[in-house]
């Protein structure tokens, strides 16, 4: 995974916090709260809090254990890569909505400014005051400058390469999880046939007892009657 890509979508999807907070959870699984805070310079209740705001969008688990002297839990936190990158790649389809509602007002209408306030207004907000700068009454000027619909353009393209990154991951991820599901697929019909192997044999064993059992009972009659006759 490109964790350098992962910290700078969750630093704009989620904050610097969480970057730092993700940093520490990609080390281990399972790492106590009071220890996080501590790496975090946070108090326990601030930990607490992001930590919650995390597990809210499913990309951290935790578990608990009582500390039996005091009676209170401790818990212990574990980040979800997978769960992770769905959250990123809603945030990434999202925000590409978002700009490609403006892109398409920027393409299909007017903008008017006026460049002594630096104050621009659509074509119909720009008619009710007939082109006339509602700050310094001066006449407004057609925006033809492009410079906004560029840096959206440009957004929505870097949001694109890091859906494309997301995906893969995903994607890689998924098929290593269908990998240990046969892995474990195969495992299992070893362990049945080991186990119905070893059930027979006992049942040939178990049988073979018997059998004994039936001859010496017979030889020590066969014993007997001898005797009788004697
Ligand atoms: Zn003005």
């Amino acid at each position: 995974m490109h964790i350098e890509l992962l910290k700078k979508i969750a630093e704009e999807t989620m904050g610097k916090p969480a970057v730092d907070l993700i940093v520490i959870l990609l080390k281990k699984k399972n790492i106590n709260e009071f220890i996080i805070a501590k790496k975090l310079s946070l108090t326990i209740n601030q930990t607490r809090n992001l930590l919650y705001k995390f597990s809210d969008r499913g990309i951290v688990s935790s578990t608990r254990k009582k500390d039996k002297k005091k009676g209170w839990y401790t818990y212990f936190w574990t980040f979800e890569i997978g769960r992770a990158l769905l959250f990123m790649k809603q945030v990434l389809l999202k925000d590409t909505e978002h700009l490609k509602s403006i892109l398409k007002s920027r393409e299909n209408k007017r903008f008017y400014i006026c460049k002594s306030c630096n104050i621009e207004m659509t074509e119909e907000n720009a008619l009710l005051t007939d082109f006339a700068c509602r700050e310094c009454g001066q006449l407004l000027e057609l925006n033809a400058d492009r410079k906004v619909i560029d840096d959206v353009n440009r957004k929505i393209n870097k949001f694109a390469q890091q859906m494309k990154v997301v995906n893969e991951e995903l994607e890689r991820r998924g098929k290593e999880h269908e990998k240990e599901r046969e892995r474990g697929e195969i495992k299992s019909k070893k362990e049945k046939g080991d186990r119905l192997r070893k059930a027979r044999m006992k049942r040939k064993r178990d049988k073979a007892k018997a059998e004994k059992g039936k001859h010496i009972k017979k030889e020590i009659e066969k014993g007997k009657k001898i005797k009788k006759r004697a």
